[in-house]
């Protein structure tokens, strides 16, 4: 599409450009209703069918069976740090958290607020450079939370941390839908849209059935998973608008295949670490079984030669690579809608800028 650039934001991040010219299509009239997307009752009937697509496309594609509700929520991932101890840390009990990067830190920060919470592994000793292999959890925990990908440090999980079936919780915001879970595993997964899913403004929340009966009384309602379940994401007015676009997106990726789309994922990040190994001026940050295939980070042998990196990257039509400002360096963010030949056209830029650097 003319004018778009190479976009390799890490959050709000590139969007399939079908989805966008389907939402840009209803915008002012939605599928000949005589009424625009954003103006719609949420109350309406075109809305329950976007919202049954979302939900129904949803379950197809990650096979979530009856036992799991489907929530959409606000509030961003954040808020599900404090929703998920509110509603499944009981009396007593303890959380274990597994901390892998700045997002896990404040989960369990959250956490400590609600009840009693036990590390069971962190790799804060080697500045999050790597996934811990072993876990030690403790005797009874309520959860285990982890972040499947880590989108500021540029780790990522290749296989679940070992805990019994369903006891996981999962911030899964940066690689959510980027291939294929056993659902069964999780109690509990949640995810920011704005990163691998639609738009900012929707939160995406997958929990087990059986844990709602755990939500404590007196919960204020909206913190309370118990009434989005009830409610099916309709006690209050939803992000009608970011739902839609939701939507949208699943139908992209089913139009592809989940298992398509898993596969250019790996292909697209293979592409940039063979580039950084394989280099003298690129550093990788993160040990290799333990790299993001959705946030390649890296770093260069100067601040200065960074700062100058991104910059002619930028003229060149390659946005949003400067690394997060708590790490530095260079980030790019390769999300499911992430055009394989940006990644291409990346590589090839820094061959060239290697070249006349060194
Ligand atoms: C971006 C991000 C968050 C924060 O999401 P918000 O929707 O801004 O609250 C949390 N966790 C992870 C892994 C993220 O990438």
């Amino acid at each position: 599409m003319a004018g778009r650039v190479f976009n390799f934001n890490p959050g709000p991040a590139v969007l399939p450009v079908e989805a966008l010219e389907t939402l840009r299509d209803n915008l002012l009239n939605y599928k000949n209703s005589g009424i625009g997307i954003l103006e719609m009752s949420h109350r309406g009937k075109d809305f329950e069918g976007i919202l049954n697509d979302a939900e129904g496309l949803l379950r197809e594609l990650l096979e979530i069976n009856d036992d799991y509700a489907v929530i959409f929520a606000t509030g961003g991932a954040t808020n599900q740090f404090s929703m998920v101890p509110m509603n499944l840390l009981g009396k007593g009990q303890t959380a274990d958290y597994i901390i892998t990067g700045s997002w896990s830190k404040k989960a369990c920060a959250e956490a400590k607020k609600f009840g009693e919470v036990h590390i069971a592994a962190s790799s804060e000793d080697k500045k999050f450079s790597y996934i811990p292999k072993q876990v030690s959890l403790s005797d009874k925990p309520a959860y285990v939370h982890f972040t499947s990908n880590n989108t500021i440090y540029g780790s990522q999980f290749r296989s679940e941390p070992q805990a019994g079936d369903g006891m996981l919780v999962c911030d899964a915001s940066s690689d959510f839908l980027h291939k294929k879970i056993e659902i069964k595993k999780y109690g509990l997964i949640y995810a920011g849209a704005q990163k691998n899913l639609g738009p900012a403004g929707v939160t995406l929340v997958i929990i087990r059935k059986d844990w709602l009966e755990r939500t404590p009384q007196g919960l204020p309602i909206m913190m309370d998973y118990n009434t989005y379940v009830k409610e099916r994401s309709l006690y209050n007015t939803p992000p009608v608008f970011a739902i839609y676009a939701v939507a949208e997106v699943l139908k992209w990726v089913k139009k592809q295949g989940l298992a398509v789309v898993q596969k250019q994922n790996e292909e697209k990040a293979a592409m940039l670490y063979k580039t950084i190994d394989e280099s003298a001026m690129y550093k990788a940050v993160v040990e290799p079984d333990s790299r993001s295939i959705m946030n390649v980070v890296f770093r260069l042998s100067s601040e200065e030669l960074e700062t100058k990196f991104v910059k002619e990257a930028a003229a060149r039509g390659f946005a949003g690579l400067k690394g997060h400002r708590s790490v530095g360096g260079i980030r790019a963010s390769i999300y499911n809608a992430f055009p394989i030949a940006g990644v291409a056209a990346l590589v090839e830029f820094m061959k060239e800028f290697e070249r006349q650097n060194s």
